[in-house]
Order: C-alpha cells, then structure tokens, then sequence
C-alpha cells in the first residue's frame, strides 16, 4: 500500500490527544529561565551586580565574576537536574544550533567532578566548518567561536530527550568577523541607541537609554504527520512542488477566526505551555485567512530577546508537533493557490524613561518627538528601502512576494488618515523662512491634530509592506521562516544613520541661531518633503500601484538574487561600515552565502522535481494510460458504437500529451540545471538558477502534473492531495 493510503488509513486511529492540564500561565512563566530573580537567588550581591551592569548598560563582566556567574548558573541547572549545557546560537544557516558539553570532568588526580567554568560559559569552540561563512573563514582563519550573549537569559532546554542548559551567544571567526544573526543586531541595537538618545535629549535630557521593541506574529501550517511523510517535496523542501487546487479552496474564508480544530488545538495548548516556560510571553493565538493556517504572537519585548524568543518558539513548534503527530510548516508558501505565511514585525522604540517614542503623547514637546521618530523612520525606509527589499529576500519569499499571487515586492509605508494629514499641513504650512506661524504649529496644531488614541483610530491597511499601526510600524514582507535578525538588524541601522543625519541637521540650524524646537519643525518638514514618494494609502495588492510605484521610481524588484544586490552597492558599505556594523569583507561575505543559499535551494527543489515527476507522477500516469489503451481496445474487439471509443481515446490523447510534455520538460530542465552548475559566478548562477530553471520550468513541469493529477485514477496517485492535506486533521 502506498504511503499515502496508509496515512489517510492511519489518521482515523493515531491521535487520540493527552487531556491538557489546566494551569495557571504564571505558575510556569519563565521556570526554565535564568531570569534576573533567579540570578539574585543563585549569585552573590557582587556577581549579579555584575550581570545587571552588563545586561542593562552593556558593561564588560570580568573573568572572576564570569567564573562566579557559570557557578552560579550551573547550581540553578543543576537543581533542576540538567547534566549538559550548550552555547546556543545562530548561524547563517537559519536554524539554530547546539553542541552539547557534559558539566563532568576529572580532576587531574582522576577525581570525577561537575564543573562549569566562567571561561566555558564565555566562550566556545563549536566545529566551525560545517557552517556558511562566505569565504570568510576561508580569507582569515578557520576556526570560529561563540560567545557568551549576557543580555539574553540562559534557559533550559527539555523538549524531547535530555534536560540541557542553553546558553545564547553570538557566533564570530576568530578574528572578529560575525558569522551569525545575533553580532551584528546587537551592534545595530548599539547603534540606534546612540542616535536616538541624542535625539530624545533635545526634548528630554533625562534619557539615557532607547530600546528598540519587537512583537512578531508568526503564521504558519499544521499537517498531519503522515500525510507529510508521504510527501517527499514537504520533507525536503517545506513546500509542495505539484498539487492540483481543491474544489473547497480559501473561497469560502471560513476559516479565519473559525473555531480551530481539536487536534491543532490539543498542539497549541502544548506549544504553548513550553514556550510559556521558557519564557515566551506568548499571547494570541488565532486561525488564518488559508485552510490549515494558523498564527501566534507574543507581547513585544526588547529585540535582541524577541528575536531569540522567536528563534526558539520555530524550534518547540517543531518539536511539539511531533509528540501530536503532526508537522508544522514555517514555510513562505507550502501550497500554491492559497494564502503565503509571514511574519509582521512590529516595531517600536522604547526610552528607559517609559515613553514609545512611536506612540503621539499627550503634549505639544511629546508631539514633537514623536513627529521627529516617526518622519525619521520613513525618511529611513525612503532612502534605504532597497536594503529593506534585500533583508527579507530568500527563495522561499520569493514564492509570497512579487510571485503572481499578491503582495508585490515594492516596499512603501502606510501611516493612515490622521497622520497623512499631519504631515501634508506640516509640509504646506512650514515655509522656507523662519517665523510666527511656526510658533503656532509647534504649539497648538500639530497637537491638535495627531488624536492622542491613534491606536484605535488609524484605519488598517493589510496591503501595505510597512504600516504604522498607531504606536509602532509593522514590517509585513518578513517571511515566515526567517530569523527576524536580518530584518531587525537593517530596520535599526538605518533609522540610526537617518536620525544621525537629523541630529547634524538640527544642529546645523540651532548653530545659525534658530531655536531648537523651530530647528527641529523645519528639518522635519524637509524630511518629509524628501520621502514622500515612499507614502502609499491604497491597496498595495493592485495593478495600479505597481504602475504608479513605477512612475515614482520605487523599485519593484521581483527576484531574491536581484534584490540581493543592494547589500554590497557603494550605499550599503558605506551605511555599515559607518554605524559599525559590517565591515565590507563581512558584507561581501553576507551575500555571498545568502546567494549560496538561494542557489542550493533551487537547486534541491529542482532535483525532486524531476525525481517526484520521474518515480511518482509518471509510473501513475503511464499505468492509468495503459489502463485506458486495453480498454479502449477492448471496446474495439467487442464492436462497441464508435461514439464511445471517441470519447475514450480524447482522455487518452490528453493524458498522453500531458506525460509527453513532463517527460521533456524535466529532461530539459536537468540540462538547464547542469548549465548552471557549471557556471563559476555565484551571483551569476543564482540569477542563471532563477530565470533559467524556476522561472523557465517550474510552473510549466507543474501544469501538467497537475492536470494529470486530475485525470489519473485516485488509487494509483502516490502523493496525498491537497484536500487531504489541508482538510483532513
Ligand atoms: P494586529 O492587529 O496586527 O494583530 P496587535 O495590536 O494585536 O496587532 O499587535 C500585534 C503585535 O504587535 C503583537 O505581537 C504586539 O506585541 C506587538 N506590539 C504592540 N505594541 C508594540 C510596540 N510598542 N513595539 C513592538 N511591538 C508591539
Ligand atoms: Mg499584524
């Protein structure tokens, strides 16, 4: 029996869900974490002294107190009967990544002791090679290193087999240059601090600390665990290659707040309540627009700890899934035809004094800041939004973006009435000169008109890539499996450049002898005047706008390597290397495995393509087709009217073209792949990879799969159809 008969047989009898266990959320908040209550209890008053100086101002923690620190961490582990500890982190790869240490050693008279030094929790040595690195290693040294990340929590890990104590890192060469998502985002973090600090003190002096915040919401599939099995496409490239639509598609959007299925629900609850004890403050859970689709999200937290949070969460999900038989899918676009999964990353900016400086305030100074942040941030995504485009492009959001299935892949921000309004009056109102009506601006109209409950008021746009939703921007194009990291890294950099810039600026006209707030109306109102073209209100899913986004030179480029391309202009470097972040070599190196990667992808999918259709697809519908030839031969024999053989040997026709066709296309498509293989320029082969095998044979190779998908004798088709797939639970 195949293994698709023998999930569908299996689905009735395999999941009778455990009864989940009523408990209180806060009873298992963050008891796998060493929060900082934790800390205080395990650590002396000089060592967490020293933790806190490290996790709330980036102080250096010296080698006696990181000893004192590992000891420290090491009793808590060891009190809840953990034995390993590893150094967590997160290579270019785009999973996560481990290697697991016994805290057993032997003294060096042979006495067996458990230890866990301060240097084994600052630093490690994990097996380098076998990660992307770009060439990196390669040019400087090959080892590389990882190390201790102070401003994320040690957890514990228990999900599965063993109890293992994670400690989060970055993961650099050793010579200096980052070869993960954690170093640079945590310089980008630096970077905006400085800048927005010297902003915020123009308003208020008492700031000290701003705090980039981030919220994700995580959408993603649950299939049954079989039914995944039995297909090879799911397992090795996270998506389906071939599937005919269902009759019952998302026409009917009934699943969307829809009640969610016993099964998926059972999976939740579970993943859930890890994620709770691990710290993840997860908050929502809901049914999305496509059948199958679901999406979770957190209440925000800083960055740098949303982003490992989120990392993790990938990784219980996955793990969960297992225990209830079930996959989950982090895919961009699992299933052609319906909706694609994302990941909105809503952002904001936080002062150790309590204000977003994202959110309108409730006086005219706090206005003024928060127009300042909030024209800087378009300004940002105005001058770099083809960085933007780069941070978010992978091959599998490619399928989700600029595909032929909304939304296109040109970035723009949405603000909403209120607010468009405010800057339109800002912009007519603030002349080139300096005078009296500029008073009354700053002190009562742009009050006046920014409602103090934007929230609730601002009209939301669901097609805009980069919304503001009331008192944070929402970064939508983000795709679904990425590591939030890359888009984070790029979204703070460049509001750091831009208010560095604004800061100079403001200076610059104070320095004339301007006033401050006046200096600050009229850099804002130029700001605002040099990024327009960036604002678009309507629907960003729209014929029109990608023609209107042309005529106002917004780039729409359509394709990951392309739009790879802006991480290593002359813009780029210079943005990078100014705020510290990637030195050229680290940049270079960055697109060089980002284009590896999309290559490898195609690569692989392009493989099981030809192998699906070969050993799948064509022994069905050769099988079926020899069916149909003995039967229309037997109607011949015994003298059958001729009207019913016609009608028989039309099918026949058709199913023959259909195998002819696959046949040729995936012979022609091995000969493309071959031609690209042989190709030396790594950005020259991924485009060579996405023109002349994605774009030239995917779609074309499954047409026809899928017609005979719907021709072929149910029985003898192999692969679980999407009807199961996305109904069946
Ligand atoms: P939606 O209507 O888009 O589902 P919500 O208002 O429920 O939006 O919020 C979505 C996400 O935005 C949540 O993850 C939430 O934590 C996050 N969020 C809210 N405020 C902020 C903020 N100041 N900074 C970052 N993220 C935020
Ligand atoms: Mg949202």
């Amino acid at each position: 029996m195949s293994l698709r008969f023998n999930a569908l047989t299996n689905l009735q009898t395999s999941c009778e869900p455990e009864p989940l266990q009523e408990t209180k959320i806060t009873a298992i908040f963050a008891e796998n974490v060493f929060t900082h209550a934790v800390a205080r209890q395990f650590l002396s008053d000089e060592a967490y002294k020293s933790l806190m100086g490290s996790v709330k101002a980036g102080q250096k923690i010296d080698r006696a107190m990181a000893a004192q620190i590992g000891n420290g961490i090491r009793a808590w582990a060891e009190s809840k009967g953990v034995t390993h500890f590893t150094h967590w982190f997160q290579p270019l790869t785009g999973t996560t990544a481990e290697k697991h240490d016994s805290f057993f050693t032997l003294k060096s008279d042979g006495t067996p002791i458990e230890q866990f030094e301060g240097d084994a929790l600052i630093q490690q040595e994990p097996d380098a090679s076998s990660f992307p690195s770009g060439g990196l290693r390669a040019t400087f040294e090959a080892r590389g290193y990882t190390a201790w990340d102070p401003s994320s929590p040690a957890f514990i890990m228990d999900i599965g087999t063993g109890k293992t104590l994670c400690i989060p890192t970055i993961f650099v060469s050793y010579t200096g240059e980052s070869l993960d998502y954690k170093a640079p985002l945590l310089k980008a973090l630096e970077a905006l601090n400085k800048a927005a600090v010297d902003v915020c003190n123009y308003f208020d002096r008492n700031v000290q600390r701003v705090t980039p915040t981030l919220g994700w919401e995580q959408e993603y599939f649950v299939v049954d665990e079989g039914l995944f099995n039995a297909r090879p496409d799911l397992v090795m490239c996270g998506r389906t290659v071939f599937g005919h639509s269902p009759a019952k598609g998302q026409q009917l959007e009934d699943h969307y707040f829809g009640s969610i299925p016993e099964r998926v629900y059972a999976f939740m609850r579970d993943f859930e309540t890890e994620s709770y004890r691990l710290g993840i403050p997860l908050r929502t859970r809901h049914n999305e627009v496509a059948p199958a689709q679901f999406e979770c999200a957190p209440i925000y937290e800083e960055v740098n700890l949303a982003v490992d949070h989120n990392t993790l969460l990938m990784d219980i999900m996955t793990r969960v899934a297992a225990r209830h038989k079930l996959r989950v899918l982090l895919h961009e676009k699992p299933f052609a035809g319906i909706n694609g999964s994302g990941k909105h990353n809503n952002w904001s900016l936080a002062t150790d004094t309590g204000v977003n400086l994202l959110a309108p305030g409730k006086t005219p100074k706090t206005n003024l800041m928060f127009l300042a942040f909030f024209v800087n941030a378009i300004k940002a995504v105005h001058d770099y939004d083809d960085l933007l485009r780069a941070s978010i492009a992978s091959a599998s959001n490619d399928f989700r973006l600029g595909a032929n299935e909304a939304p296109p892949a040109i970035i723009s921000v949405f603000i909403g009435q209120y607010l468009t309004k405010v800057l339109q009056d800002v912009k007519e109102r603030v002349g080139d000169k300096f005078d009296e009506q500029d008073e009354s601006m700053l002190k009562i109209d742009i009050h006046r008109s920014i409602p103090e409950l934007l929230m609730d008021n601002t009209d939301r746009n669901r097609t805009s890539p980069f919304a503001f939703t009331g008192n944070k921007f929402e970064f939508r194009a983000v795709g679904s499996s990425a590591n939030c990291a890359n888009a984070m890294t790029v979204l703070n950099t460049i509001m750091a450049e831009t208010l560095k810039k604004f800061k100079k600026d403001v200076d610059a006209l104070i320095e004339k002898g301007e006033k401050k707030e006046i200096a600050i109306l009229h850099m804002i109102k130029q700001y605002i005047v040099g990024s327009e073209k960036i604002l678009f209100e309507g629907n960003g899913y729209s014929e029109e706008w990608e023609k209107e986004a042309e005529r106002r030179g917004l780039p729409n480029v359509k394709t990951a390597p392309l739009a790879l391309d802006a991480m290593v202009t002359e813009k780029a470097k210079a943005l990078f290397a100014h705020n510290k972040i990637y030195t050229h070599p680290e940049l270079e190196a960055r697109h060089e495995i980002e284009l590896e990667k999309y290559i490898k992808k195609v690569q692989i999918e392009g493989r099981l393509m030809v192998e699906l259709a070969t050993t799948y697809v064509l022994p069905a519908a050769i099988h079926y087709q020899n069916k149909l030839v003995e039967n229309i031969r037997g109607l011949k024999d015994i003298g059958v009217a001729e009207g019913v053989c016609e009608e028989r040997t039309k099918l026949l026709n058709k199913i023959s073209e259909h195998i002819n066709q696959v046949s040729k296309l995936t012979v022609e498509m091995i000969e493309a792949r071959k031609k690209c293989n042989a190709m030396e320029n790594t950005r020259e082969k991924a485009i060579a990879y996405c023109t002349e095998v994605k774009e030239a044979y995917y779609d074309r190779i499954r047409y026809h799969v899928d017609k005979l998908e719907q021709f072929v004798d149910d029985k003898e088709w192999y692969l679980p159809k999407y009807r199961e797939l996305l109904f069946l639970r």
